[in-house]
């Protein structure tokens, strides 16, 4: 188990160290902020979309090492997906971080972060890249995104 985590801690440290598609995207009109007052992580998600499917999603800002490898994986998890995978790996990953019912293996990458649900203070800094992604698929771009609400 201990190794377990080792390598959990080193893939969420590596995630933040090295993000991935932590850039903008400059020709979309889909990009939202989000905000997690809680713990000051700031984050913009960027998509493109073609044909109900992302094409392209990447982000910016910046948070503590739990929000941009959670904002990181997700890019590298919700590319090339449609809306309603998108949308049905967010539930399972919502409900993963918050009550800490999953399925590992079905889960892949996004396991790392399964141990969040442990720390109720922390599982906000883990949502947040996604919520603010959800909002952006459910055509709420008019708003900031913030956990606190
Ligand atoms: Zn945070």
């Amino acid at each position: 188990m201990d190794d377990f985590r080792d390598l959990y801690q080193q893939l969420i440290l590596d995630h933040n160290q090295n993000p991935r598609n932590f850039r903008e995207i400059p020709d979309t009109d889909l990009l939202l902020d989000g905000h997690n007052p809680l713990c000051g992580d700031r984050i913009k998600v960027y998509i493109r979309r073609g044909d109900k499917r992302i094409t392209d999603i990447s982000f910016t800002g910046s948070g503590c090492a739990i929000s941009k490898a959670s904002a990181s994986i997700m890019t590298t998890i919700l590319k090339g997906k449609t809306f309603d995978e998108a949308k049905k790996i967010f539930d399972n990953f919502h409900r993963m971080i918050t009550t800490g019912d999953a399925n590992l293996e079905e889960m892949g990458k996004l396991a790392v972060l399964a141990g969040v649900h442990q720390f109720p203070a922390r599982v906000k800094c883990a949502a947040l890249a996604w919520h603010t992604a959800m909002s952006i698929l459910n055509d709420k771009t008019h708003d900031i995104v913030s956990t606190e609400t």
